[in-house]
């Protein structure tokens, strides 16, 4: 973790200014201070319970004895300080228990976890649960789950993906049927009985807490008795593992939720991944087979209240996936400075009688570990400047907090779907470094590596998000999201040209902004879906190099002159590789784009 506090530190507050958010009546409590006494608990926290475990969950994968799921004790412990600590609830408002601290902050605080040990976990699903219910519950669902979930007394789930429908979620088939004649007046909300299995549901089962609070995509037949098709069918429960009482009391009853199994994943092992049956019977709970849920929000409107926590979600596995990738860079940076490996090629080759020289010392390492630090820092930058974003759709004038939403909409896919790629991306260059060790356990990096191959895969897979980047977000509202990103990415332009050495990436950054603008115009020329979404990941690919630029041309713009900081040349060479190495890309991703290319459309399944 040698650079992530500085790097954070540099990019909160002397590129964000995060510390001016107390000038807001929800932070006015706040200054630097408090945000770098967050900080350092959470950085003492990841670095003696989270750091040293990284390797142990990886082994020691969960297992069922047939009862329960068997985690780690270190898994345990890392849990329970990261409760103490209050960073379940840190961003909620002083009368839930929280800190009323900004998303920004909390946001930045994760990446200490994420970095020491991303699979241990820091509760951003609980979060995400509990917040969700903060939004769309009732007062009673609030009370019961949302905050025993902020007090870490429970833990939370998102359970929307099945075995037959995982991105196309308006497949789902479980069912949801009223709970009796009186369903209608729970205290905790409208009964349900929920029948149907859920795939890959990360945390479904542990002992890290008194109980689960699954949150469970389903639908409620029509009149017919048959589900109706589409995602306008689909509602949202609470379904508790264990059940609750008003008072936020286990009743002592099971809910009707089986393991029917954990998964075997590549990485991320630290949490558990499960199949779960529910309403199948083996539970039976008040006198029958059903999983008692409750409704949350109106029937048929469970996708609209999940995608309420989309962007935040989506916001956190880009953190997780940049997390991994800075990672992999302190290791290999670590590495590459004190292995021996080679000598300089000098005019006349190499000299076997001088001692060899460090691998950091080679071009090509330097190459590696500066595309490394191009994304990572690049992605980071990004993310934090997201974060920012949802604090001033939370808190700015009602202009500032439109403009945040719509530049969100852009941002968002791009948040989480390019760290996913080019933080995995710097992971293999770690491994590369590494050289053979690289490719052992002896070393951290591969461990890095497979954990963030999740990342592409979750949450929306790539193609997924490059298909809503391309076919819903630059155009919805009239394309007003890329306009305004565009307005941003020209004053910063603006601000580089006149500094002689920021005047050459300031127009690349205007070309590469011109041509995804028109390369977007050429994809939807026909105004046919299914041509202009065909390329749409190399799409995605571009559209994210040239966000990433311009994060890395403002970035640089904000250091100090004539600064002698090591660290500052450090981001001046970041970016300048960025705008060499990598901007000079997007040609090439955009050709298909711009012409519809339909090579890969057309290939006939034959002829594979
Ligand atoms: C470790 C792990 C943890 C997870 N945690 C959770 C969780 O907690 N809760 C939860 O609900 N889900 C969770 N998921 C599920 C995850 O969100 C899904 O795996 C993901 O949405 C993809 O669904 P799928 O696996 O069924 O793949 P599919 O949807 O079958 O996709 C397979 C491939 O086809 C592509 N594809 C699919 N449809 C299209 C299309 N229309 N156009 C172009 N390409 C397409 C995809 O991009 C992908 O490359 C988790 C998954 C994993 C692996």
């Amino acid at each position: 973790m040698s650079s992530l506090r500085p790097t954070l530190d540099f990019l909160l507050y002397e590129w964000l200014h995060a510390e001016r958010l107390n000038e807001r009546a929800r932070f006015a409590d706040h200054s630097r201070e408090t945000f770098d006494a967050v900080f350092d608990t959470c950085e003492r926290i990841a670095r003696d319970k989270y750091a040293p475990f990284n390797r142990l969950v990886d082994t020691e994968e969960p297992r069922f004895d047939g009862e329960k799921v068997i985690l780690p004790r270190a898994t345990h412990e890392a849990h329970e300080a990261f409760v103490a600590s209050g960073m379940l609830s840190a961003a909620q408002d002083y009368e839930e228990g929280g800190m009323q601290l900004p998303y920004t902050i909390e946001a930045a605080a994760g990446t200490f976890f994420a970095t020491a040990s991303v699979s241990i976990g820091s509760g951003m699903l609980t979060k995400g649960n509990a917040n969700l219910l903060l939004v769309h519950g009732t007062e009673a669902q609030k009370e019961v789950f949302a905050r025993n979930e902020f007090a870490g007394r429970f833990s939370g789930t998102m359970a929307l993906s099945e075995p037959q429908a995982g991105s196309s979620l308006s497949d789902i088939t479980t069912r949801a049927t009223p709970a009796g004649a009186d369903f209608d007046s729970d205290p905790l909300g409208p009964r349900y009985r929920l029948k149907g299995n859920k795939m890959w549901i990360s945390a479904g089962e542990h002992e890290l807490a008194e109980n689960i609070v699954h949150l469970v995509l389903a639908k409620i037949p029509g009149p017919d008795g048959k589900l109706i098709p589409g995602t306008r069918g689909i509602s949202l429960f609470i379904v508790p593992k264990k059940l609750v009482g008003l008072d936020g009391q286990l009743t002592g009853e099971r809910n009707d939720v089986a393991l029917a199994g954990l998964n075997h994943k590549l990485g991320w092992r630290g949490t558990t991944n499960t199949l779960l049956n529910f309403g199948e019977g083996k539970y039976p709970v008040r006198g029958g087979a059903g999983a008692i849920g409750y409704l949350v929000g109106k029937p048929h409107e469970g996708l609209r209240c999940m995608f309420h926590m989309m962007n935040e979600a989506r916001i956190g596995i880009g953190l997780a996936a940049t997390s991994l990738g800075l990672a992999g860079y302190y290791a290999s940076l670590d590495y590459a400075k004190s292995r021996p490996q080679g000598r300089p090629v000098g005019p006349a080759g190499k000299d076997p009688t001088q001692p060899q020289i460090r691998i950091i010392e080679h071009a090509d390492i330097k190459r590696m570990l500066l595309a490394q630090k191009s994304y990572c820092e690049g992605a980071l930058a990004l993310l934090l400047q997201c974060a920012r974003l949802v604090d001033e759709q939370h808190t700015g004038t009602p202009e500032a907090a439109e403009e945040a939403r719509v530049l969100l909409e852009v941002l968002t896919p791009v948040a989480k779907s390019w760290p996913s790629e080019f933080c995995l991306e710097a992971n293999s260059l770690a491994i590369q470094i590494h050289g053979g060790y690289g490719y052992t356990r002896d070393f951290p990096v591969e461990q890095y590596w497979r954990d963030n191959r999740l990342n592409m895969i979750h949450e929306g897979t790539h193609g997924i998000q490059a298909a809503d980047l391309l076919g819903r977000k630059v155009v919805m509202e009239g394309g007003k999201g890329l306009l305004l990103l565009a307005h941003r990415i020209n004053a910063t332009i603006e601000r580089a040209i006149q500094q002689a050495q920021f005047a050459e990436d300031a127009n690349a950054l205007g070309q590469a902004l011109q041509k995804v603008g028109a390369a977007t115009k050429a994809a939807w020329a026909t105004a046919n879906p299914g041509e202009a979404l065909a390329n749409a990941v190399p799409y995605m690919q571009a559209f994210g190099h040239l966000v990433i630029a311009w994060t890395w041309l403002d970035v640089v713009l904000a250091l100090p002159a004539a600064s002698t900081r090591p660290a500052d040349e450090g981001r001046v060479r970041a970016a300048r590789y960025f705008f060499h190495y990598e901007l000079p890309k997007i040609g090439a991703w955009l050709r298909p784009v711009e012409t519809r290319d339909p090579t890969c459309a057309t290939m006939p399944e034959e002829a594979f």
